[in-house]
């Protein structure tokens, strides 16, 4: 009966046809099979769509867990085999019940032995099969940190290297490489190896805010500790002072450049990875996240063949990015790009890229005037951050190269305040500066758990609904679905370049780019909170930012 009904219901929702059904109930009638499975397998349906479809009918809710993280005593629940040959996977647990997500929620056996063996009341979710197979395989590989650590604890420390070490065809590098695999599809930009003082945790940057992700005994944080050193080729005996380095890895078809540090702390050392998806990292500039208007001023700032663009923003705004899809899309083959940065976050082929190294005096003032004199067409300079620096950068600006920057300021024209204050000369910002894009990241809310409220905060009080997530399995019960830039651009006309050798006034220079069409950051924000995209408490951090 549930097969007509289903088959039924795919014919009005304009899935399949008469003719298509009544062929697979045939063959049905032969293979016993279930109908769901013969239309897929004869594509006659996708296999989204039907367990879609399935899940109106049977109102039981269909649901993937991808960017969820399913925590490891909810794993432990039912076993590897088990989970495979039913296709289920159990994701939440709460005080008397278990969310699971299954292939067929009719099994009433399944369910019944779910129910007794766990002793939970069983909470039935719809997923498709190859969802559930793709889930199970990200979180039950983990068996084998149990036995690692079952295996490290038994072993008497130093009678072996710890790199060395294979247990059951898993070593301790097999275990950094699930971490780093981990880290990279929960969207992670930091992995933190903290030890305490009986064990030690491990903690995950996602969205800007750190979540702990393990917690772990002594024994293992040895050997990890001596992988990591050993495979970023750092002093392995060395425990009482900073050490850096860095590290190239491949994990799910994702380059990662890894760069590592580490501190000593009183229980040992803390090691932070800054995790670099180098397939992510770079966006062109459609996907930078530039409104239409935004986007055209973009294009004609990045063709100019001399001048400075200057990204501005705090750490962590995002600015890199921007610099390194501006350098992609320019002409490697017929141009001389050549960078300075501190330090070389991400390396481009058919470009030359310089590290600042203080130690041995090559600093951004001498990388600078070394490559002036390499016949150089563009100029990447990782950050103004003085005098020197500036004027340089300013006066290969008018004497026809592209020079890109960054510099920290809170908006595009506090920025020739700066430059003034650095001692840059007014001539030279108004003739040399092409544009001063100023940006930032702001968390999305989760579209999934979104809810509204009424706003009473006079400080927005034009608006009157507000918006909140509440946390679901969607966003990690993070409430958020991602971060995504914000910009105000900034060119540079003649008019602003009269205004800006005349008499200063930052209001003037403001006041005009406004009336240009510069759409300011704290507007763009205010759009983002009207439309329900952000929260009042991060349109209020961005706001602060720029005042
Ligand atoms: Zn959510």
């Amino acid at each position: 009966m549930i097969s007509s009904k289903i088959g039924k219901l795919l014919i009005n929702e304009g899935l399949i046809d008469e003719k298509q059904l009544k062929e697979a109930l045939d063959s049905q009638k032969i293979t016993n099979e279930k109908l769901g499975s013969i239309l897929i397998k004869k594509d006659y349906v996708g296999e989204k769509e039907f367990y879609i479809t399935l899940s109106k009918q049977l109102k039981i809710p269909f649901i993937e867990l991808d960017s969820c993280h399913i925590e490891s005593h909810v794993i432990e629940i039912l076993n590897k085999k088990f989970v495979t040959k039913n296709l289920v996977m159990p994701f939440y647990k709460g005080d008397t019940f278990l969310k699971v997500l299954m292939e067929d929620p009719l099994d009433i056996n399944l369910l019944d032995f779910m129910k007794n063996t766990t002793g939970l009341d069983i909470d039935v979710y719809i997923g498709t099969k190859s969802h559930i197979l793709c889930q199970i395989e990200k979180y039950y590989d983990t068996s084998f940190k149990e036995e690692l650590i079952h295996e490290l604890e038994k072993r008497n420390k130093g009678e072996e290297s710890f790199s060395t070490i294979h247990i059951n065809g898993t070593s301790i590098g097999t275990f950094f490489n699930f971490l780093v695999k981990k880290a990279v599809q929960m969207k992670s930009s930091d992995i933190h190896i903290e030890p305490k003082k009986r064990n030690f945790i491990i903690r995950f940057r996602i969205n800007g805010e750190l979540k702990r992700v393990e917690n772990l005994p002594k024994s293992v944080y040895d050997a990890l500790i001596q992988h990591i050193k050993y495979m970023c080729q750092l002093d392995l005996a060395e425990k009482r002072v900073p050490q850096d380095g860095r590290y190239e890895i491949n994990t799910g078809g994702n380059n990662i450049d890894i760069r590592i540090s580490t501190i000593p702390t009183v229980y040992g050392e803390k090691v932070v990875f800054r995790l670099l998806n180098r397939d992510e990292f770079i966006k062109t500039k459609e996907e930078l996240g530039l409104d239409k208007k935004s986007l055209l001023v973009y294009k004609n700032m990045i063709k100019r063949n001399s001048g400075i663009i200057l990204i501005s923003g705090p750490t962590g705004s995002g600015k890199t990015t921007t610099l390194y899809s501006i350098i992609k899309e320019l002409d490697f083959k017929n141009k001389n790009i050549t960078t300075i940065e501190d330090p070389v976050e991400y390396k481009i082929e058919h470009i030359n890229q310089m590290e600042v190294n203080d130690k041995i005096g090559m600093t951004f003032e001498s990388g600078l005037k070394a490559l002036l004199r390499q016949d150089p067409d563009v100029i990447m300079i990782g950050e103004i951050r003085n005098r020197d620096t500036a004027k340089i950068a300013f006066k290969a600006s008018i004497t026809g190269h592209l020079v890109l920057s960054t510099i920290h300021t809170k908006n595009t024209f506090s920025t020739i305040l700066r430059l003034k204050d650095m001692g840059v000369d007014s001539y030279l910002i108004a003739n040399g500066l092409i544009g001063v894009i100023a940006q930032r990241l702001v968390k999305e809310i989760c579209p999934k758990c979104r809810i509204t409220y009424k706003n009473k905060s006079f400080l927005v009080g034009s608006i009157k609904k507000l918006y909140k997530g509440m946390g679901c399995d969607y966003c990690n019960n993070t409430g958020y679905k991602g971060r995504r830039g914000v910009y105000e651009i900034m060119p540079i006309d003649n008019n602003m370049k009269k205004l800006i050798n005349g008499k200063f006034s930052l209001d003037k220079i403001k006041n005009y780019a406004v009336e240009n069409g510069m759409r300011t950051l704290e507007k763009t924000g205010l759009n983002l909170l009207q439309k329900g995209i952000i929260t009042l408490d991060d349109f209020m951090s961005l706001y602060y930012s720029i005042k």
